[in-house]
């Protein structure tokens, strides 16, 4: 998988060769490639906002710098060279990528978003700064027949789309096959699965630590039983902290035992 992104603040980004991340990319099951959006100004203080039409606070980022940059990573032939080219200009143009604009209006980011994005060979993120992007950068993109996906992380407002982008870079390249030791960890998740529950709580050794104890049926070796409790945590867990969850679960995939949460 490549990924493009592309920041006024690339720096924020030296954090993709850590960890798990820098490991993926040795293996040859990532590559990233960051960029400075100022790369693709022409003036000389190299200026990618302006002032907001109809007025008020703040600097709206330009499309025509943003449009630049995003033409060369999605290999869009110069638009000179189009109007030259075949009649069929509706058709698309440039790399299969899905492109992907933070944003905190726009849907929330989930699982089953990283899971979609997992699947793409390209991907590029624009972290917005100021006060956003230009509102006809993701629809021009869209009109262009790219898969343009806004996403929010959360209901609050963070001064740029980088801890947004590195939120879903995590949550998308860690489902990639080869990228976790162990796939299971994966599988068996929060959020994770048709349901999409919660996960039990997780203990380790010792059994016994400062007065207090793992459940006694986690010691049982009884894999039935082990099994039971754990979803039965799943199921009080989630209906406690996630109720929203549960009413979208269809009751005809429950067993007894289930019904009565
Ligand atoms: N004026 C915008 C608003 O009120 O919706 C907020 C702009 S914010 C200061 C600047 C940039 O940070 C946004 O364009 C977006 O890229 C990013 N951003 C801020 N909060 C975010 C969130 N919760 N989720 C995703 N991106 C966010």
């Amino acid at each position: 998988m490549l990924i493009d992104i592309v920041s006024v603040f690339p720096e924020y980004f030296d954090v993709l060769n850590l960890s798990l991340l820098g490991k993926a990319q040795e293996k040859g099951l990532l590559e990233f490639r960051v960029h400075n959006l100022r790369d693709w100004t022409h003036d000389v203080h190299h200026s990618v906002d302006d002032t907001p039409v109809g007025g008020g606070a703040g600097m709206v980022m330009k499309p025509e710098v943003w449009a630049q940059c995003l033409d060369d990573l999605l290999d869009i032939p110069p638009l000179e060279d189009i109007a030259q080219a075949d009649e069929q200009t509706s058709e698309k143009r440039g790399s299969n990528a899905i492109l992907v604009f933070p944003n905190p209006s726009a849907p929330t980011f989930t699982q089953k978003d990283a899971t979609e994005l997992s699947h793409a060979d390209h991907l590029v993120f624009g972290c917005g700064r100021y006060e956003g992007y230009d509102g006809r950068l993701p629809a021009y993109y869209a009109a262009q027949g790219f898969d343009v996906r806004e996403y929010s992380i959360g209901d609050y407002v963070l001064n740029g789309g980088e801890v947004a982008v590195s939120v879903m870079v995590e949550a998308t390249t860690r489902l990639l096959d080869g990228f976790m030791g162990n796939h299971d960890s994966i599988v068996e998740e929060s959020y994770t699965g048709s349901e999409g529950l919660l996960e039990h709580r997780q203990y380790t050794k010792p059994a016994s630590w400062r007065g207090m104890d793992v459940p006694e049926i986690l010691l049982s070796g009884h894999h039935a039983n082990i099994d039971r409790f754990r979803r039965d945590e799943e199921l009080r867990r989630t209906s406690a902290i996630r109720p929203d969850i549960i009413a979208r679960l269809d009751c005809r995939a429950l067993d007894k035992k289930d019904r009565k949460f």
